[in-house]
């Protein structure tokens, strides 16, 4: 693991400041998904497979990270028992049967685990709907998987996947995200999983708040390598993006920076670099335009990291003669 070097001053946001400065959430209708998306995704044993994510709507998380802006797609109160089953309805009748291999993402902007946000009851609904599914992956904070996670494991026909946000392996920054988790509760719920046969995905973040804000690339990297050797199979590198009010403050004080395309391509080829063949690597490409400052080479670079994500590497780096690829603008 890196050497942490000098941290942003200790301005640490609390969970009742982070709220305050959140803009308003728009009211969303418990019975209707967010959306949802088909793309093909590359496996660990490099087959290509369809992957259907559901964008569930659903009861907010009980955590307040400073970096989180999944708040905006979830409801004021728990979400409504049979509510799920019913937004999964309407998305598998839209995209109708998937071709072989196909795994499917149920993402609610929270802990798939957490009574809250997937009332218990609905668990044996849902897993009937899923039953095509070779995988299925769900997301859930490492500490709140438990026994339900387990049961659901063993009533899946296809593949548990749990997606797991680590974050940052930087010391100081992940005890300030306001995510009340340590590294250490990451890797016991990994060796859970893993014990159990269940797969692992991480969220790690490039531009982690409250580590130095030049050193984001390598902390992605260290990241990812940390989470693989605890047993994940999938990394996931995830932009932090500003607009959800912490952030900005925290950007207008000098104490963080979003991090430009550039430096999310060097963390996805560092990352690869490090862990390839031992982990699918792919970055989180959802509104990765606006991390672009450079218009000429800004399309090709986002296809290479598409590209990179489904080859699994390698893939010629963009030269861009305006920007030189250092994303200035
Ligand atoms: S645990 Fe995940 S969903 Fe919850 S506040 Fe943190 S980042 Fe957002
Ligand atoms: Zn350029």
């Amino acid at each position: 693991m890196r050497t942490p070097g000098a941290a942003p001053p200790a301005v640490t946001l609390g969970p009742r400041r982070i709220r305050a400065l959140r803009p308003p959430r728009p009211a969303l209708d418990p019975w209707r998904p967010q959306g949802f998306e088909v793309e093909e995704e590359r496996t660990l044993d490099g087959r290509r497979v369809p992957a259907l994510t559901v964008f569930l709507t659903g009861a907010e998380c009980p955590f307040t990270c400073v970096f989180c802006d999944l708040w905006r797609f979830t409801l004021d109160g728990p979400t409504p028992p049979g509510a799920l089953p019913a937004q999964l309805d309407r998305v598998l009748a839209r995209v109708g049967p998937q071709g072989p291999g196909a795994r499917i993402k149920l993402y609610n902007a929270s802990n798939f685990f957490e009574p809250r946000a997937v009332p218990p009851a609905d668990l044996t609904a849902i897993a009937s709907r899923v039953r095509p599914f070779e995988r299925v992956v769900v997301e859930c904070h490492p500490r709140l998987v438990g026994e339900a996670c387990l049961e659901l494991a063993a009533s899946l026909e296809g593949r548990l996947e749990v997606a797991m946000g680590l974050e940052t392996v930087h010391p100081e920054a992940v005890a300030r995200l306001g995510k009340a988790m340590t590294v250490a509760d990451f890797d016991r719920s990994a060796a859970r999983l893993r014990d159990a046969g269940v797969a692992i995905r991480v969220f790690v973040l490039v531009g982690a708040p409250y580590q130095p804000v030049a050193e984001a690339v390598e902390w992605a990297v260290s990241s990812a390598e940390h989470a693989v050797a605890a047993g994940v199979e999938t990394v996931s590198l995830i932009p932090v993006r500003s607009g959800n009010g912490a952030l900005d403050r925290l950007a207008a004080a000098g104490l963080w920076r979003a991090p430009g395309l550039a430096e999310l391509e060097a963390a996805v080829d560092g990352a690869m670099a490090r862990v390839g063949g031992r982990a699918v690597v792919a970055a989180d490409l959802w509104d990765v335009e606006r991390l672009a400052a450079c218009p000429e080479c800004a399309g090709a670079r986002i296809e290479r990291l598409r590209r990179l994500a489904l080859d699994g590497g390698p893939v010629a780096a963009v030269v861009c003669g305006r920007c030189a690829g250092g994303d200035a603008p």
